[in-house]
């Protein structure tokens, strides 16, 4: 059973023919961690090796990947940037494209904080790019500070 490529949506299946799985959650993501838990719990049910590593950089998921042995399979779940960071990782380490799943869990984007009507939303966007904001419609500027306080970035009337 091929098991390729780059899902949302639902969680996908392991693929039951890989004797070792190796697991990762990207970004810090709750998604990600229930997709990781599934996977786990599939590869022990069918009696497989499940390695998981809850907040992988792309650089132990290339160190895992580097080490495992031929026909392992790897999983990568979370948010779009990330996984497809480490997705990437693990192609350059020497995970075939056949052995990887990688889950993008909902794409987050930023939080976006509007001093004009004072929501937070999501926007899919990086910092210095000019949104509309979700809530009341008006041009921000995403700052690239970061707010300390809720994890959002600060939008500028634009
Ligand atoms: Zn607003």
């Amino acid at each position: 059973m091929k098991n390729s490529g780059i899902l949302s949506g639902a969680v996908p299946p392991i693929d039951p023919a890989g004797r070792v799985h190796l697991v990762f959650c990207v970004g810090d993501c709750a998604d990600a961690r229930a997709a990781a838990t599934a996977w786990a719990v599939q590869a022990l049910a069918a009696g497989r090796v499940a390695t998981v590593v809850p907040a992988a950089t792309a650089a132990e998921v290339a160190q895992f990947v580097r080490r495992s042995c031929a026909g392992s399979r790897v999983l990568i779940a979370g948010p779009r940037r990330e996984a497809m960071a480490a997705a990437a990782a693990a192609r350059v380490a020497g995970a075939l494209p056949c052995e990887t799943t990688t889950y993008i869990t909902a794409v987050q984007g930023i939080a976006l904080f509007c001093p004009h009507c004072g929501e937070t939303r999501d926007v899919d966007a990086e910092p210095g790019a000019v949104v509309a904001c979700g809530s009341c419609g008006l041009d921000l500027e995403i700052r690239s500070h970061l707010s300390g306080h809720h994890g959002t970035y600060l939008g500028a009337v634009a």
